[in-house]
């Protein structure tokens, strides 16, 4: 009997459609194939295949059985729970999942190989030349020339005459495999007693989700780098997944992964190279790849067997990706790791309330790591009232910052200014008519970037010339610049220790990941005086000599006020006072902040999270909010505010009636106008047993919004402007 085919294709269409199988072509589910689209022939995956009843009508047939890589079964299964947890368009998940699988091959290299000739005219420089070719696997000229220590002159006067010659070499694609006879630092006694409950749970077998929570440098990395170590060795085709919130972490972890099992992991984010992907992704798909570090997309690659999936600062809003396909990469880790039947381990030194609430009622085993390694200590934090102690007009740092600045320096330890602000300035105003410089067609201010002299979106990034005059009334030189970014931080540094060695780490400087690892290695060997960073690099990295950490406005985060401003604000500076102090240097943190009552400020001077965390909780609880509640967000956009407002009172109108569920909205949205576009919003209120996910797909389906107008659905939003 003939069959049909259920093709879901890498765009946002509500559904897979149905194909004829071709008599022979023999498909099996998770295949990728060609079908017909309209005139094109288009790339989709096969994710059901059914006997033909008949009485069908005709359909199309597939075209074509790629000669590609299957997606596993579970990969294909995991895009459509994702799918359908997010209340979006299978096809976006496939899209992320099918990135690597589209990317260009990577191209033959140029290498050169000794032919036997020997050099007419035997210099040193050229016998080194020789000497290094024969002692390594052939490599391409530059890196011989390199190798030798040469000019690569010399190399290509070699191959011109005759000595070496120059070949095409297919790349060696695949990795080498992890080297399970090393072993990993002698853990001590907590250490062990955590990897040693991991180990049990992964031996165990099947689904379980553990929290590894332990302060900065308690020796997470290690604990789940061991765990990693028994899962590879307990079945020679186990995978491991280790996901990062930043470009900038995967690289520590990358370093640490190939130091301890003497092989490369497979490496994968925005910043690697679509060869790279493509190299990865089919490693992945085979099996052969069997430790994949990566940012939170590495979560839709094709693992065959994936054994282990570890959330390193698991509380991190980066894992959130907002838009497109909005999904939190943490939550669908743990339904990844469900339907692979895979460990997870959740690793924080301040953990979201969300996995904290998990390993409170038992959903999640609590692992703790109670102190730093060794005879390292946390720094001691004390807070700068900036009432009492403020910096001189037009200056950021306040005296008692500039101090500890200045004995650091002199011990010759370095110094980590942290600004969760890129560029120079966060607002321009004019001085003459008061006039806010904020972009065209969005609701947000430009800010200030004095390296490329630009005024700069950062939500769209529009940028222009800063102008000379005001835009608005015409006055010269009337523009002035409001507020600290890391930039003028710098220049004040500057101005305060004009020998010190100072750089910023921001993504305007840091724009890479090689660069990212240049930076990290750096400052990690004493190079850089003065860091001042975003949170780029606030995070997780180990400075040993570093022993000061300022915050420069600790209130920063607390102003935007919803409801995890008070928690993000506590993860985040409990993480980059957490970079001060390591081995043996103590280590000291300085928050300058206006509120030191603030329960937050409090809490980290005390360094008393558990308080911090009861009290939030209890608040959380009282009403109704994550995690006790659940919360979606609807974002509804259009050009046109009267069209937008009408759809929306209909809309409203449409909402579903369900018990446990509150709906309130529509409201204007804190960013109004994006790119020209009016936006508003709904945001729902459930309480923690209704499904979500099905009450938003059935009010979403009630209604039909006009062409212009754009709805998108956020599950558990991070951002509510
Ligand atoms: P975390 O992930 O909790 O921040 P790390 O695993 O990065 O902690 O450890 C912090 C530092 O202490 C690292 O430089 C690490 O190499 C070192 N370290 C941790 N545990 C040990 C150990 N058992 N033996 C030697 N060094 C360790």
């Amino acid at each position: 009997m003939s069959r049909i085919a259920s093709v879901l294709i890498p765009m946002p269409l509500p559904e897979a459609f149905d194909y004829a199988e071709p008599e022979g072509m023999d498909l099996a589910l998770g295949d990728q194939v060609a079908v017909p689209l309209g005139p094109r022939l288009i790339r989709g995956v096969v994710t059901d295949l059914r006997d033909a009843m008949g009485g069908n009508r005709p359909l199309k047939p597939v075209a074509e059985k790629l000669d590609e890589p299957r997606l596993p079964p579970r990969t294909v299964e995991f895009i459509q729970w994702a799918a359908r947890y997010s209340v979006d368009a299978p096809g976006q998940p496939l899209a992320i999942a099918l990135r690597g699988a589209r990317a260009p091959r990577p191209r033959p290299v140029r290498v050169v190989r000794l032919t036997g000739v020997e050099p007419a005219r035997p210099t040193p420089a050229r016998l080194r030349v020789v000497d290094a070719a024969a002692a390594a696997a052939p490599m391409g000229p530059t890196d011989l020339a390199h190798a030798a220590g040469v000019s690569s002159g010399v190399v290509k006067a070699l191959v011109d005459e005759g000595v070496l010659t120059v070949e095409l070499q297919a790349p060696d694609d695949r990795f080498a495999p992890p080297d399970l006879g090393r072993h990993g630092a002698e853990l001590n006694a907590s250490q062990a007693a955590a990897a040693q409950a991991l180990k049990a749970m992964v031996a165990e077998g099947g689904y379980g989700v553990a929290l590894l929570d332990g302060v900065t440098g308690s020796g997470k990395t290690e604990v789940y780098l061991e765990c990693a170590a028994a899962v590879l060795a307990g079945d020679p085709e186990a995978q491991v997944l280790i996901l990062l919130p930043e470009i900038a972490l995967t690289q520590a972890v990358i370093a640490r992964v190939a130091d301890r099992f003497g092989a490369e992991p497979g490496e994968w984010h925005s910043d690697v190279s679509p060869p790279m992907r493509r190299r990865v992704w089919e490693g992945v798909a085979a099996g052969q790849c069997r430790i994949v570090v990566g940012a939170r997309s590495a979560l839709f690659l094709p693992f065959r067997k994936l054994a282990l999936i570890v959330v390193d600062e698991e509380h991190d809003g980066s894992f959130k990706q907002e838009d497109g396909f909005i999904y939190h990469a943490r939550d669908l880790a743990v339904a990844r790791g469900k339907i692979e039947d895979a460990a997870v381990v959740l690793a924080s030194a301040t953990p979201s309330l969300e996995t904290l609430r998990n390993a409170e009622i038992g959903r999640y085993r609590w692992l703790k790591l109670s102190a730093r390694h060794g005879i390292a200590r946390l720094p001691e934090i004390d807070l700068i009232d900036l009432r009492e102690s403020p910096p001189e007009p037009g200056r950021w740092l306040s005296p008692p910052l500039v101090e500890a600045m200045r004995e650091t320096r002199e011990r010759g330890e370095q110094t980590l200014l942290f600004l969760n602000r890129r560029g120079y300035a966060p607002l321009v105003l004019c001085r003459a008519c008061g006039e806010r410089m904020t972009a065209p067609d969005t609701d947000s201010w430009l800010v200030e970037h004095r390296y490329t002299g630009r005024l700069v979106c950062h939500l769209t990034g529009f940028s222009m010339l800063k102008p000379a005059a005001c835009p608005h009334c015409g006055a010269k030189d009337s523009l002035v610049s409001i507020g600290p970014g890391v930039e003028r931080v710098e220049e004040e540094a500057r101005g305060l220790f004009p020998d010190a060695r100072i750089a910023v780490f921001s993504s305007d400087t840091v724009f890479d990941a090689r660069e990212a690892r240049r930076m990290i290695e750096t400052m990690a060997a004493g190079e850089i005086d003065i860091l001042v960073a975003t949170q780029a690099a606030a995070k997780g990295h180990n400075f040993p000599n570093l022993t000061l950490v300022g915050v420069v406005d600790a209130d920063l985060g607390l102003r935007g006020g919803d409801l995890r401003a008070a928690e993000r604000t506590y993860q985040l500076l409990a993480q980059a006072t957490g970079r001060a102090g390591r081995k043996d240097r103590p280590g000291r943190a300085l928050l300058q902040t206006y509120a030191p009552e603030h329960a937050v400020m409090q809490a980290l001077k005390a360094q008393d999270r558990d308080a911090f965390v009861a009290a939030e909780m209890a608040e959380r609880e009282m009403a109704g909010l994550p995690p006790f509640g659940r919360l979606a967000a609807v974002i509804a956009s259009g050009p046109d505010a009267g069209q937008l407002d009408a759809f929306l009172r209909t809309m409203a109108q449409a909402a579903p009636n369900s018990p446990g569920v509150a709906v309130y909205g529509p409201a204007d949205a804190p960013l109004g106008l994006i790119r020209g576009r009016r936006r508003k919003r709904f945001l729902v209120r459930a309480d923690r047993g209704v499904d979500l996910s099905a009450y938003m797909a059935a009010w979403r389906a009630r209604v039909r919004p006009p062409g212009q107008i754009r709805i998108a659905i956020d599950i558990d939003p991070y951002s509510f402007l």
